[in-house]
């Protein structure tokens, strides 16, 4: 049952995770200057189009506060927003670059960093009430873009929909109920640094979306 009193944002001192607070614990003793806490959604609160990372990497939105800011992932995602008229293309490696984000925003399945870039099951179960709070708080809201096979069904769940009934295929559009869902390979290093994501394959989702936005 969806509990409808969550926030679309985790609080700073949120302690749903034991093992992610101990790990951002961590990082707050060894980094002080960092952010080191869950990541709040960044974008236009009337977007029709909402991006679900997966979680907040070490360096990169763990370190700025900005989801993908910092991150490698960043440079290949920010930069096709920018292409496809989603922003005013001022992304640099930090939060106060003036970016904009129009009708689009960005979030993650797991708002907080999790060890190794892998959240347990746990985590992105305790997490989900955040994401689907965060998803009805957007009144325009159309069109999910899931980076990743774990944003895909964190993001299904969320809608209270079965992971069986939508599998996840780089590519692929799903229905689910008022929203159209649309599945890419996560813009990780690895995956673009294997040749699993390239450029093309990535703008081509963003031409799909905006072809049926
Ligand atoms: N940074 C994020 O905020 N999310 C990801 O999924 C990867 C990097």
């Amino acid at each position: 049952m969806t509990d409808t009193s969550f926030p679309p944002e985790a609080p700073y001192d949120c302690a749903r995770c034991d093992r992610l607070l101990s790990f951002l614990i961590e990082q707050r003793q060894a980094h002080a200057d960092w952010y080191n806490g869950p990541v709040s959604s960044f974008g236009d609160d009337s977007a029709q189009v909402l991006i679900v990372g997966l979680a907040p990497g070490m360096q990169g939105a763990n370190r700025t506060g900005r989801p993908f800011t910092g991150d490698w992932a960043g440079d290949l995602l920010y930069g096709t927003l920018a292409k496809f008229g989603f922003s005013n293309d001022r992304f640099d490696a930090r939060p106060d670059d003036g970016l904009e984000l129009y009708n689009c925003m960005i979030t993650n399945a797991v708002r907080c960093l999790p060890p190794q870039n892998k959240p347990v099951a746990a985590e992105i179960h305790n997490c989900n009430p955040y994401l689907t709070a965060r998803i009805n708080a957007l009144p325009r809201l159309s069109a999910i873009v899931t980076l990743g096979r774990i944003a895909h069904e964190a993001t299904l769940t969320a809608l209270g929909e079965k992971k069986s009934a939508r599998k996840f295929a780089h590519g692929a559009q799903h229905e689910v109920g008022k929203y159209a869902l649309y599945n890419s390979y996560h813009c990780s290093r690895y995956n673009t640094n294997t040749g699993r994501l390239t450029t093309e394959m990535f703008e081509s989702v963003f031409e799909n979306l905006k072809a049926n936005l």
